[in-house]
């Protein structure tokens, strides 16, 4: 199944533009990138840009069977890069955005395998940086992330990986786009190297079990993400998440899963640079292979 042309630049319910999908079958979606392909060369007049119409997400889909208080598990099958990737960067935006006197674009071809920035080719990682559900409240604009998921821009969420989404709604009203061909944790200039692509997920809905903040697993580690405008609750809340997770699969106390995580526990960043900070905790699974 295909979803392309129709797409939401906030994260909510759409009861009536939903496109309806089944689980366990591979739903292929055509996302464009961040700028929602309005930038087409270097010589790009960003004050044009249509801000309104920034981080589209691919959807909303009403998934079958997902209903309020469920656990959606999409797993990540494939992801297709177009052939040029585009970053730009602005005055007070990033984490240098003081220090940025003018804006630039940069196009960046995807050749080989490769992105190739000025002389250097770049190892591709291709990666979701949007991606989620209806929020629990009012829709929460794409380029934000948060317990629905939105705008994680976590390297992780790659092929291979599966992802674990709390449902807010019947339906869950799944969205997804950003994608990035390669992107170094963190973010910092607010762009990946941002391309259109197709995505390829299988959905599952999950009963019997609820979540609060989306979680990750691929082949090495399990993840909690956490997202809040303090980056520090942020790490409370993915460091808290997995401690839960280590508690109750390992039947450790508290004290013993909070040692263990410092013993081999890895906090990172996904992103510092949007509305909300997104940062991630990994354990390998030859600790604990059980993200749920
Ligand atoms: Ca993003
Ligand atoms: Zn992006």
């Amino acid at each position: 199944m295909i979803i392309k042309d129709m797409c939401v630049f906030a994260l909510g319910e759409n009861k009536e533009a939903a496109v309806k999908v089944p689980q366990g079958e591979i739903i292929k979606f055509h996302t464009n990138d961040c700028f929602n392909n309005q930038i087409t060369s270097e010589d790009y007049v960003m004050d044009v840009l249509d801000w309104d119409h920034i981080n589209p997400a691919t959807g909303p889909v009403f998934i079958e069977g997902a209903e309020k208080g469920d656990v959606l598990k999409v797993e990540i099958l494939d992801i297709e890069l177009d052939d040029m990737g585009t970053m730009c960067c602005l005055p007070e935006n990033g984490v240098l955005g003081a220090d940025i006197t003018e804006n630039q674009v940069k196009k960046v071809p995807i050749k080989e395998g490769k992105a190739i920035f000025n002389q250097f080719e770049l190892p591709l990682n291709p990666m979701i940086g949007v991606i989620g559900v209806a929020p629990e409240n009012e829709p929460i604009p794409c380029g934000t992330p948060g317990r629905h998921g939105g705008n994680m821009d976590n390297t992780k969420i790659a092929k291979g990986a599966t992802l674990y989404l709390p449902v807010f709604h019947d339906g869950a009203y799944f969205g997804c786009g950003d994608v990035h061909a390669c992107m170094g944790d963190g973010e910092i200039m607010v762009s990946g190297v941002e391309i259109g692509a197709v995505v390829s997920l299988r959905f599952t809905v999950l009963k019997g079990i609820s979540i609060d903040n989306p979680r990750l697993e691929d082949a090495d580690n399990i993840y909690t993400i956490a997202s809040s405008e303090d980056l520090e609750k942020a790490i409370y809340t993915a460091t808290k998440d997995m401690c839960g997770i280590l508690q109750k699969n390992l039947g450790y106390t508290l004290n013993e899963a909070g040692m263990l995580m410092s013993a081999c526990g890895n906090l990172q960043f996904c992103q510092v640079v949007d509305p909300e900070r997104t940062v991630r905790m990994a354990i390998p699974k030859t600790i604990c292979d059980k993200v749920l």
